[in-house]
């Protein structure tokens, strides 16, 4: 992942790292360069020139021009700015409440299912009692599929197969979940190919009824710039605490890591790495712009 945003970047601060003759035209020049790594990664226009000028701010501000290793200062302010961008700190999620309920959003395919048996097996891994639900009411595999998961990691699924009503499913999951002492439950929700009006006021209905301590919006980062406008969408709507990206095993070019928390301004919590159950990591800004910077 990000192999090639790795290599332009490199390549763009070549000149600066190389200690060459430094004048304020070359760092202009890098910087351009630096601009255009970023939005061939699929960062949008408007993120890549808020973060360069800032680069290119400090940069001027720090003396570059005088500094005796230019190179490693400007890699600095790089690293420094791209962590900033991802949202700096990195940000757990809220399992207060008896039961915390985490709610999970998505599109169809964006990999909900599979992420929320991550989860499950995650908070299970914590010592604390889960109860994952199956919420999607329109694929009856999306049930079955929870199902394997759930045995995969140990946790009980609840799944109503003949209930056409996800609000009542969840109602009556989270009543369950108190009766059998549970301490957090994962409700995954339906998810359709494309953000539609009856889908965000089905999960809006989810919401209010079994009032979440936690909502993750889950989004398929091989999606570039639809990854970031569809959390837009689900946002406006949801109001969600944060974000999941999955499939960054793929060859995905990182825009959307790089570009969601600042056009959202919600924390990116986890990323998901592959198909198996352990392929699942907390998100560190600062892991993941050391990443970038190779
Ligand atoms: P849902 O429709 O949102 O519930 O999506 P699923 O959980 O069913 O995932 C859709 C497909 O993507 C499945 O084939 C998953 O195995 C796959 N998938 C999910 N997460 C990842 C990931 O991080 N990497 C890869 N390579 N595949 C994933």
């Amino acid at each position: 992942m990000f192999e090639n945003l790795s290599s332009k970047l490199n390549s763009a601060m070549r000149t600066l790292k190389g200690n060459g003759r430094i004048t304020d035209v070359n760092v202009a020049a890098t910087v351009k360069e630096i601009r255009r790594a970023l939005m061939d990664a699929d960062v949008n226009y408007k993120v890549a020139k808020e973060i360069t000028d800032r680069i290119k701010e400090q940069a001027l501000g720090q003396k570059i021009l005088i500094s005796v290793e230019p190179g490693q200062l400007l890699v600095k302010i790089v690293h420094e700015e791209l962590t900033q961008l991802m949202g700096g700190q990195k940000q757990e999620i809220n399992l207060k409440g008896d039961p915390s309920v985490v709610l999970i959003a998505g599109l169809q395919g964006s990999g909900k299912t599979t992420f929320s048996g991550k989860l499950a097996q995650y908070i299970k891994k914590g010592g604390r009692q889960v109860l994952l639900v199956a919420c999607d009411i329109y694929r009856p595999a999306a049930i079955d599929q929870l199902k394997v998961l759930g045995e995969q990691v140990g946790v009980e699924v609840y799944a109503e197969p003949e209930n056409k009503n996800a609000v009542s499913i969840a109602e009556n999951a989270l009543s369950y979940a108190r009766k059998m002492g549970k301490k957090v439950v994962i409700v995954d929700t339906a998810g359709r190919l494309a953000v539609d009006e009856a889908m965000m006021n089905e999960i809006a209905a989810v919401k209010a009824a079994i009032k979440p301590t936690e909502i993750l919006f889950v989004v398929d980062s091989m999606t570039g710039q639809d990854a970031v406008n569809t959390a837009k969408t689900f946002n406006d709507r949801l109001d969600f605490d944060g974000v999941v990206l999955t499939k960054l095993d793929g060859d995905s070019r990182g825009g959307a890591a790089l570009s969601i928390r600042q056009v959202v301004e919600k924390p990116i919590k986890f990323i998901s790495t592959g198909e198996k159950m352990e392929a699942l990591d907390q998100f560190y800004p600062d892991r993941m712009a050391n990443r970038i910077l190779g």
